[in-house]
């Protein structure tokens, strides 16, 4: 899941990255205003946490400028303490959810979970599809044996990125822009790696190849 980080205090933001990449993110991190917009309008990005004092801007700009073009991206803004001023203005300009600093990481995260689940459209915090369930709090998954299986950060994001979305079809270049951040640069062949590994844990049928185009999860067994 790309996530954009739109904050600042540096302090604060590599604790942050840090966390939600252990969290199963994939984190790009911007201290400006200017250079969020551009990232948010361009990547594709699942979810955006946005600070609203920035060096070159305020957030709610930001905000305002990426839900004029459309994008529809959940985006929570995180205000200052007591600054309901902010929090309502922030709800009218599009935002889902706030949260005041200071504030504990574990609820961000929580947070952000909620955020992306009810923009998927569901109300559990497991991923089901077919007899194959993703724990997205452990990191596991269970297949239709009834075995639990803990997954490495790379595969629990491409996972997750497939059973987000059964039975769609994505290609090696979707998946490399849901699976890394701007700094890394992947070739299609670690893809096909890590489909590999998966089909190791999940049996072969649950991944779906479409030769020349890409994969999806169908959740055969
Ligand atoms: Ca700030």
């Amino acid at each position: 899941m790309r996530l954009l980080l739109v904050e600042d205090d540096s302090l604060l933001a590599d604790s942050l990255v840090n966390r939600l990449t252990r969290e199963g993110f994939v984190v790009d991190h911007t201290p400006s205003a200017a250079t969020a917009f551009a990232l948010g309008a361009q990547e594709d990005y699942r979810i955006i946490v946005l600070d609203l004092g920035l060096p070159d801007g305020n957030g709610l700009d930001v905000l305002a400028q990426l839900r004029e073009k459309r994008l529809n991206m959940p985006v929570l803004i995180l205000t200052a303490r007591g600054g309901w001023q902010d929090k309502v203005n922030g709800l009218k300009a599009g935002a889902d959810d706030y949260l005041a600093k200071p504030f504990q990481a574990e609820e961000l995260v929580a947070r952000l979970h909620a955020l992306i689940r009810r923009s998927e459209g569901r109300v559990r915090s497991n991923l089901i599809v077919g007899d194959y369930q993703l724990d997205e709090t452990r990191q596991r998954v269970k297949t239709p044996d009834g075995k639990d299986h803990t997954l490495t950060g790379t595969e629990f994001r491409l996972l997750r990125c497939l059973m987000s979305r059964p039975g769609q079809l994505f290609s090696k270049d979707e998946l490399i822009e849901q699976l890394y951040n701007l700094d890394d640069s992947p070739s299609g062949n670690t893809i096909e790696a890590y489909v590999r590994r998966i089909r190791k844990i999940l049996g072969q049928h649950a991944i779906t190849t479409h030769r020349g185009q890409g994969y999806s999860f169908d959740g055969a067994q």
